[in-house]
Formats: C-alpha cells, sequence, structure tokens
C-alpha cells in the first residue's frame, strides 16, 4: 500500500495517524517475518531499483526538471547516474559486506574465535530534502535494503513532481510489502516521527534535524542527521595562472554548478588575501560567463519562499552594498542571476546562516594562514575546500580545524566517491553513509564470540586473594 496525496500533491494530506500507523506495521509484518533478511531478496531488490533507474530516466529528467528546473546533464551527473553507480556497486559487492568479519583475539581469550556479523536494524524511516530529491531519498534507501532493513520513505513536499514519481514507481519495481512510500510534508513527518522506528536517516536543516532526534529519543531510536552548513574554500595564490583558472573553474562549479547554489557540499563562501581579491574576482566572472551562457540552463531557486528567503539576506544595506557582481533577480521565474559579494558583515545573516543558493561571498584576510583561525571561530561544516599548494596550510587546515570532509584543490568530487564516507560533525550532523558505510549506518555490527569449553582458567573467579593477582 503507498499513500498518495490528493489534490495537495506532495503536502500534508488527510490520511491521519491510523493510516500512517497501518502502512508501517505492514513493513514491521514484513520485516518480523525474515524476509527482507536473506540475500536474495536484498539482491533482487537492488536490481529492481536498477531496472527502475535505467527504465525510468526521462521521467526522472522530467520531474527533477519540473521540480527544480534541472538539466539533464546535471540530472544525471548528479542524481540518476549517481544512483546507478551506487546501486551497481552495492550488487557487487553484496555478498561480501554481508559476510561475518573474523577478528583476532588476545590470548588470554584461547581458544576461542569471534566474528562480527552484520544485522539489519529493522524498520527505517528515511527523511529527504528538495534540493536532491531523488539522490537523497535512494541513497540512503539502496544502504536501507543492502543492509536488509524494511523502509519507509519520506521524500520532500518541496520537490513534488519527483515525491509523486517516487510514491508512483517504488511500489511498483520493489517489494511493496517492505518498502514504502509516504508524502506529505511536515505534518505527516511529525505524525511519522511519533511512531516507533529502529532507524531514523533524516536529510534537511539543522532545525528539523533537532525535532527528529528530539522525537527519535522517546524510542531511544538511532538517528544519522545529514545537515547543512557554511562549506568555505581558501582560495590561495596559486603557482601558474592555469592552476588558477582550473581552481576558478572548480569553485564556480562547486559554488553554482549542482542545483545552483542549492547544495549542501557547496561552497558558501570564499577565503582569500587581500592582495589576491582583485585578480580571483576577474577570474571568476570570465569563468561564470563561460559556463553560464545560457541562464535556461541552469536549476532555479526551488520555490517563492526559498526566492524571498534569499532576497531578504540581500536586504541589509551594508550586505547589498557589497556586491560587486550580479544582483539582478526575476521574482516570475523565480531566477537570481550568479552574485558576488566583497566583504558583506561578518554578523550579516549571509555570513551566519546557511546561503543554499547563487551568493558568494569573498571575505579577505591580510595572510592566508589566518583562514585557519576564521573556520575554528565558527560552526563545523560539511566540508571545508582548499585551493592551494602550501603543504604546511594543507597540514594545519587537517590538524586544526573540525569537518565532516577536507578537500584539497576540487570541490563536490568527494561525493561522487563511495570509498569515501560522506556525512557531517557537530553543527553539520553525524553518521556516514555511501558505499560500504550506507551499509553499515543501516546495520548493527554484532559481535559473536565462540568459546570452547577446553581451557579453564581459575583465577578469573572468586574468592579473590592475592595469588590470583600475580597470576
Ligand atoms: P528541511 O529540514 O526543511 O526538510 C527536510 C525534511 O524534513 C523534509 O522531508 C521535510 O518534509 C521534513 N520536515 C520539514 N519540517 C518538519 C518538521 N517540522 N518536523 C518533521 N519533519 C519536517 O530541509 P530542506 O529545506 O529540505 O533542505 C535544506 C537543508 O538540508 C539545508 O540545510 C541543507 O544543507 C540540508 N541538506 C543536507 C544534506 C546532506 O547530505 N548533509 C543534503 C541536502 C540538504
Amino acid at each position: 500500500m503507498v499513500l498518495t496525496t490528493t489534490g495537495n500533491k506532495g503536502g500534508d494530506e488527510e490520511m491521519g495517524v491510523l493510516g500512517l500507523e497501518s502502512v508501517v506495521a505492514e513493513a514491521r509484518t514484513t520485516f518480523e517475518s525474515g524476509k527482507t533478511r536473506g540475500f536474495d531478496w536484498r539482491q533482487s531488490q537492488l536490481k529492481s531499483l536498477l531496472r527502475l533507474l535505467k527504465e525510468r530516466e526521462d521521467d526522472m529528467f522530467k520531474v527533477l526538471k519540473d521540480d527544480l528546473g534541472k538539466h539533464r546533464v546535471e540530472a544525471f551527473r548528479d542524481e540518476v547516474g549517481a544512483l546507478v553507480k551506487s546501486t551497481e556497486n552495492a550488487l557487487l559487492y553484496l555478498k561480501n559486506w554481508m559476510s561475518p568479519e573474523r577478528v583476532s583475539l588476545p590470548l588470554v581469550a584461547f581458544p576461542t574465535v569471534a566474528e562480527i556479523v552484520p544485522e539489519p536494524l529493522g524498520v527505517v524511516l528515511v527523511f529527504s530534502s528538495w534540493n536532491f530529491p531523488l539522490g537523497l531519498s535512494l541513497e540512503p534507501l539502496i544502504g536501507a535494503i543492502a543492509a536488509g532493513n524494511a523502509a519507509v520513505l519520506k521524500p520532500s513536499e518541496l520537490a513534488p513532481a519527483t515525491s509523486e514519481f517516487l510514491s508512483d514507481t517504488i511500489p511498483k519495481y520493489l517489494d511493496y510489502e517492505a518498502i514504502k512510500v509516504i508524502q506529505g510534508g511536515p505534518q505527516v513527518a511529525e505524525q511519522l516521527l511519533d511512531l516507533k522506528w529502529d532507524k531514523i536517516f533524516f536529510t534537511g536543516s539543522p532545525k528539523v534535524g533537532r525535532i527528529v532526534m528530539t522525537a527519535a529519543a522517546k524510542h531511544l531510536t538511532p538517528v544519522t542527521l545529514e545537515l547543512g552548513g557554511k562549506c568555505p574554500a581558501i582560495f590561495d595564490s596559486l603557482k601558474s595562472s592555469r592552476d588558477k583558472m582550473v581552481a576558478t573553474e572548480r569553485i564556480v562549479g562547486g559554488k553554482w554548478g549542482a542545483c545552483y547554489g542549492q547544495a549542501c557540499i557547496g561552497i558558501d563562501y570564499l577565503l582569500v588575501e587581500e592582495k589576491y581579491a582583485p585578480i580571483l574576482l576577474e577570474l571568476l566572472k570570465g569563468v561564470l560567463q563561460k559556463f553560464f551562457p545560457n541562464f535556461e540552463l541552469m536549476a532555479r531557486i526551488v520555490n517563492k519562499h526559498h526566492f524571498q528567503r534569499l532576497c531578504n539576506l540581500l536586504k541589509n544595506e551594508s550586505v547589498a552594498a557589497s556586491i560587486v557582481h550580479g544582483g539582478s533577480m526575476n521574482p516570475d521565474k523565480l531566477f537570481i542571476e550568479p552574485t558576488i559579494l566583497l566583504n558583506p558583515p561578518l554578523d550579516a545573516e549571509i555570513m551566519t546562516e546557511e546561503i543554499f543558493g547563487p551568493f558568494l561571498p569573498i571575505i579577505t584576510l591580510k595572510k592566508i594562514e589566518d583562514s585557519v583561525k576564521f573556520l575554528r571561530a565558527r560552526p563545523t561544516p560539511l566540508v571545508i575546500y582548499g585551493f592551494t599548494h602550501d603543504e604546511k596550510l594543507k597540514r594545519r587546515i587537517v590538524e586544526e580545524t573540525s569537518s565532516g570532509c577536507v578537500v584539497f584543490n576540487d570541490a563536490l568530487i568527494q561525493y561522487m566517491c563511495e570509498t569515501i564516507p560522506f556525512g557531517g560533525v557537530g553543527q553539520s550532523g553525524f553518521g556516514q553513509y555511501h558505499g560500504k558505510f550506507s551499509f553499515d549506518n543501516f546495520s548493527n555490527r554484532k559481535p559473536v564470540v565462540r568459546r570452547s569449553f577446553l581451557i579453564e582458567l581459575s583465577f578469573r573467579y572468586p574468592p579473590w586473594n592475592e595469588k590470583k593477582l600475580q597470576l
């Protein structure tokens, strides 16, 4: 059974708590039957997901266009293609991931063997956000299925076409008794959070992350929070003009090239030495012109609310005065020009809140080494990007700052590598996924210890005496 909205697609619906409860109860009954635990079920589900991704590719491009205006190449790179790669990877390694892992033991335990046996957690709840509405829904689902769980997915109501697509296709391709899609907004989400889950995997804002964690505490449900934050990029003086150009292209790609700045791992702001700021600004303008000759090809701001939120960031007079490139807007098309700001006030919202849109503040520093102090004074981001050849600066960034990930001399590339765990730390969340890390995220790594009756050591037992301490 899949619950879809009537009239208000993707928004809160009138199904009521009892309807939700019965859907979740069916998933639990299925999990408890043991059906989802076996290799064959997991493999067949992943194969069906792969089939869905391949057979319905054009539909996926269409819904991503409808919801966000994403070009099909961008949609393929960031969502559809990435998901195909992840599913194929999970299929390739499934047997290996499921296999118990032998562990070595200290001599005192001889003769004993032990292994870590991954077991599924049970019925898991996945909440996803709207900016990569397919990727952030299905990527966790791949891990949940591979690990043998039943799952309930609630996609974001702010990407209604994708939400509808998932709700329509998932039950046709996957085991509808075990994998459910429930559409809805905050009201439905809160009703779901009231129920008992064995894991909640949440992608979204820190504000809602707190709501999720509070609700999870009631049932002692483990959570993964994939949150956002302000990902900085440090632009050091680079050796050659070629390196400067490559770095600028990667910065422009990392700022505006993925969902037009509405990406959790997108560059939020740039740090640069005062004396290099004019060069950097010229480079950025040149690359913007080259990459975006036609604004029609770019993803758009998701909706009016977020358009207005972004406009409000520029309302502050000092912020508006710091615009050095762009700044024009078209509310009818939900379009905002790529906009660069030079040294907006550090206490303005644009520098204290995640931007999640096409504004790029450049903050100048006397010396690039000051960037370490700058970052240490702020909440831990999902990623720190550093464009530099300076090995000492690289070491300081790795050792003296904290973030979910550090990437030198590129941006976003880490998302494409399934051997790199993806996740935040502190304000940007906790728990990691992608590749084997997704499998582990949705598993209990259960140690199983097998002891023989052969050797018995009496000093382990009372009555205690000093002699036993000397053995
Ligand atoms: P959001 O927190 O508003 O919504 C996320 C999910 O929570 C949605 O499914 C939504 O329906 C649900 N939700 C909304 N209000 C709720 C409530 N009161 N109670 C329970 N659930 C509720 O976030 P968003 O606007 O969809 O996404 C933007 C945020 O997500 C940004 O902060 C961004 O950085 C972050 N994000 C993080 C990652 C990551 O992988 N770390 C990826 C994408 C987005």
